[in-house]
């Protein structure tokens, strides 16, 4: 077996819970195959049930961290989910640009918890809409997100708002819905469109939008593109959501081990 596997960059927030943010990452890069290397841009006050504060990590702290990193390792993809703030947005685009120009890069753009608490103000989501997503891959809005940044409840109007406006893609999860099914929708900037109906397990998981991008994220780390690394991200989280773990008394969580368990 090899000593390397692909590196992926990620920046997000600890939740305490362990449900989503940093954990989730960690835990769904690893579980594809990939090394995580994580970066933390805020600590959150949070149970199951909401998030109910959030301190970002001081930027300039961040930009050392990169710095540091990037002249020792490879970096393969890049992951963002929570990011604490506007600056943190400018160091991230900053290193892009002088270090990592052509590296995926996948942006989970985290605006709340699933209970409303708020993971990011007004000038930070406006420093992702504005900024950051015109450097992304994809981003992976889930469909309140969508609504919010592409200033539309239709979800392809909102994704054309994005597209638009300089983002080279938008994978729509459509987890927050009702039905049987669950449909995710690619939008590519052309245009076009590739969709994927899923089975609805049911239920409310908290992290599963950050387990789908981190794991996503790996599977571009592999060089798999945008579509195969979107069916092999689905398989892992329908799995991790099938095994769901209770932590605490509001919602469950993706188990991100279930792929050990079962073997
Ligand atoms: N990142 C952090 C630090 C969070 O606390 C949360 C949610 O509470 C999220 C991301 C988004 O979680 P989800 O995957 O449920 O959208």
């Amino acid at each position: 077996m090899s000593d390397r596997k692909p590196n992926v960059l990620v920046l997000s927030g600890l939740d305490p819970s362990g449900g989503a943010g940093i954990q989730a990452d960690i835990q769904a890069i690893t579980a594809m195959g990939a090394h995580p290397l994580p970066v933390l841009t805020c600590l959150t006050v949070q149970d199951t049930h909401n998030v109910y504060g959030a301190e970002a990590v001081d930027s300039e702290l961040i930009r050392r961290q990169l710095d540091c990193l990037a002249l020792d390792t490879p970096i393969d993809a890049i992951k963002t989910g929570a990011l604490g703030n506007a600056a943190i947005v400018e160091v991230l685009l900053d290193f892009i640009s002088r270090h990592k120009g052509s590296v995926p890069l996948v942006v989970d753009p985290v605006i709340k918890a699933a209970g409303g608490g708020d993971l990011a103000d007004a000038e930070l989501v406006r420093s992702m809409r504005d900024r950051l997503f015109a450097r992304a891959t994809v981003i992976t809005p889930n469909g309140i997100e969508l609504a919010a940044l592409g200033e539309s409840s239709e979800p392809a109007q909102a994704a054309r708002h994005l597209t638009g406006r300089g983002c080279p893609a938008v994978f729509a999860t459509g987890g927050h819905g009702e039905g049987d099914t669950i449909t995710n929708q690619l939008y590519w900037q052309d245009e076009s469109l590739q969709e994927w109906t899923l089975e609805r397990i049911g239920g409310e998981y908290h992290g599963s939008g950050c387990t789908l991008a981190a794991a996503f994220s790996a599977a571009l780390a592999f060089g798999k593109s945008l579509p195969e690394a979107i069916e092999a991200a689905q398989d892992y989280v329908a799995g991790a959501v099938r095994n769901h773990l209770r932590v605490g008394e509001g919602q469950p969580i993706p188990n991100r081990a279930w792929r050990w368990e079962e073997a």
